[in-house]
């Protein structure tokens, strides 16, 4: 048995080496996912500063033709003067002359402002695209580099997942099975240490009797709590660094 459980050990170190490289690969994909999103959040900024460009093109080219349709009145009632006979009529063009010389001035202001926030937008567009045109760029290099090390991570997997299943054929069936059943159902631990009489996978306590039984090792023990085989790590057992 004690044979059986170094292989067990053994075992679970090759598979925790796998689990290091996908995690690292994994690690690479988001950092290079975040930064696409990133690049995608400034995108959907520039498009919404756009639309607001627009939005305010169009209303300042309403604002103008409304400037140009108040001077027009203004001088047509000017030409108008000339034929007025009564007081009345006179006071009436006056009036209608006076409001429209506040609504060119009015528009006037508005037009100004309309400018003024076009150019702030447009300012602000242009930053966010020239942030963007460098994040495009350092993220292809990113990906030149991750696939790179993605590549070379696949290879040392390759290689440790052969050794793996070299090892693995020479356990017994059974004792493949439950471990191949733990290492899913346990978050790819299912041989543990115990340390101090605690289960170094759910670090509950066990009783002294099963640390006895540990310790002996003639059969393949498993943490009452979470059912993980464990193992008594001996200094001289040297499958403890395998
Ligand atoms: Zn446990």
């Amino acid at each position: 048995m004690k044979e059986e459980l170094l292989k067990l050990i053994n075992l679970q170190a090759i598979d925790s080496e796998i689990a290091g490289f996908d995690h690292a690969i994994a690690n690479h994909r988001t950092t290079i996912a975040n930064r696409e999103q990133s690049i995608a959040d400034k995108e959907e900024a520039i498009v919404a500063l756009k639309n607001r460009i627009e939005l305010l093109n169009q209303k300042q080219r309403e604002t103008r033709a409304e400037h140009e349709d108040a001077g027009a009145r203004v001088k047509d009632r000017q030409n108008k003067m000339m034929q007025v006979q009564t007081s009345r009529e006179h006071q009436a063009l006056l009036k209608e002359i006076e409001d429209n010389k506040k609504l060119l001035k009015d528009t006037e202001d508005r037009i100004l402002q309309f400018i003024e926030q076009i150019e702030q937008l447009e300012q602000e567009a242009t930053e966010l695209e020239n942030l963007c045109a460098g994040e495009r760029q350092l993220l292809a290099e990113e990906v030149d580099n991750v696939d790179k090390e993605v590549k070379r991570i696949e290879g040392a997997k390759k290689s440790v997942a052969s050794r793996r299943d070299k090892e693995a054929a020479t356990l017994e069936a059974s004792h493949l099975k439950r471990y191949s059943m733990l290492l899913v159902k346990r978050d790819g631990l299912a041989v543990v240490a115990i340390n101090e009489s605690v289960c170094q996978g759910c670090y509950m306590t066990l009783p002294p009797q099963r640390v006895i039984e540990v310790r002996r090792a003639d059969k393949l023990n498993l943490c009452p709590t979470c059912q993980r085989i464990l193992y008594y790590p001996e200094e001289e057992d040297s499958a403890d660094g395998a």
